[in-house]
């Protein structure tokens, strides 16, 4: 177990019903070591201008909260990628994209889309970058 803290019922549902939460989440788990610009190096950071972005304080190189994981370029709300995501590692109830498109109101293409990238991530744990391989772990551990 990477990850010091467990997601509890409580936090789980949080994070399935707010996009705020879920970049709050994501921002945690990507700097858990701690901000570095990936441009410059530099470790000095302020907010950006998106939901719990860091902007690095010398070259003003702003990152996201979801760049470089699996929710990265997420064209519906993450906290429904979240949902969907958890769900797929978890492999407790395998749901189709039938069932997630009417449970979050979703297009069953825009589940499958997604859906099948998650799949192919865990197929492909190797070959992920490394904030993508903790995104994934955090869920799987959880
Ligand atoms: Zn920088």
């Amino acid at each position: 177990m990477i990850f010091k803290k467990e997601l509890t019922r409580e936090h789980l549902n949080e994070l399935f019903q707010s996009d705020e939460k879920c970049f709050e989440f994501l921002a945690e788990l990507k700097w858990s070591h701690g901000f570095a610009c990936r441009k410059c190096g530099n470790t000095n950071y302020c907010s950006g201008k998106t939901s719990h972005s860091r902007r690095c304080t010398k070259c003003k190189t702003e990152e996201s909260a979801s760049a470089g994981t699996i929710f990265h370029n997420c064209k519906f709300p993450v906290s429904k990628a979240f949902y969907i995501a958890y769900h797929v590692c978890k492999g407790k109830e395998d749901l189709s994209t039938y069932e997630f498109a009417r449970r979050l109101s979703l297009r069953q293409m825009t589940c499958w889309n997604f859906k099948s990238k998650i799949q192919h991530a865990l197929q492909e744990m190797n070959s992920l970058s490394d904030s993508e391989k903790l995104s994934i772990q955090k869920i799987l551990t959880s």
